[in-house]
């Protein structure tokens, strides 16, 4: 039997941002309920065992297989919200759900969520800030960072395998019209870049 606390959820957009991330935009009478800050916390995504969205085969307090997703954007009028997903390509059957959901999900899927979470609030009296993330964590930082003050100062830090994936990323308050791009590239040979505005840095790996 389906829990209460999940919520079902249809996407009404999904757009393939960077060549490593797809954009999924849910849409539910459930984020009505959200709070206003809830960017940068966290949803379950919900599956039965073999990765299909269907819930309703789950057997009476059989819990779901779930993963976690970042809530990028929150849009609170639309009762919508942003999440940016890896494309993993992930062979094996038994595992992989998110990302071979986020890869064939279309308009008027559906798919049932919990949450919101949160996680720990950054201190914003910091004097500078130091943020590391790979591609996963991408989607939080870029959350994050965007509620930094306008004067932060800093560096973040984001292993991506090509600077493309860097460009989801968000700058804080006040600081968009600066930001300057200079490729570069790393020992591994690998692509790689280092993405710079006003006085704060992302540098990729
Ligand atoms: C708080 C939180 C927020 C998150 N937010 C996001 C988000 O916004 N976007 C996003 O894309 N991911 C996010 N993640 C990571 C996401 O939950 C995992 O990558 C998840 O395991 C993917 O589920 P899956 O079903 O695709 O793969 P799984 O079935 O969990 O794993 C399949 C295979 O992929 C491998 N794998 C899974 N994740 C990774 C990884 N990160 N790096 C390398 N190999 C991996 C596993 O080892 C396994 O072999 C978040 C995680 C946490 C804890």
């Amino acid at each position: 039997m389906k829990q209460p606390n999940y919520h079902l959820t249809r996407v009404i957009d999904t757009q393939t941002v960077t060549p490593n991330m797809q954009r999924l935009t849910l849409q539910s009478d459930a984020f009505a309920d959200f709070p206003a800050e809830c960017e940068g916390g966290y949803i379950k995504l919900l599956f039965d065992k073999v990765g299909s969205t269907d819930l309703s085969g789950l057997a009476e307090g059989e819990r779901p297989v779930m993963r976690t997703y970042t809530i990028r954007r929150f849009m609170p009028d639309q009762q919508q919200i942003e999440v940016d997903m890896v494309r993993h390509q992930i062979e094996q059957t038994n595992c992989g759900f998110a990302a071979r959901w986020a890869l064939n999900a279309q308009v008027v899927d559906t798919i049932n969520i919990a949450g919101p979470g949160t996680i720990a609030p950054i201190n914003q009296d910091a004097d500078w800030f130091f943020m590391a993330a790979d591609m996963t964590a991408l989607p939080a930082l870029s959350a994050k960072i965007k509620t930094l003050p306008r004067d932060a100062k800093g560096y973040a830090v984001v292993q991506l395998d090509i600077a493309e994936d860097a460009s989801t990323t968000r700058r804080p308050r006040g600081h968009g019209d600066y930001m300057a791009d200079h490729p570069y590239v790393g020992r591994d040979g690998k692509g790689t870049a280092l993405v710079c505005w006003a006085s704060v840095c992302v540098v990729c790996l």
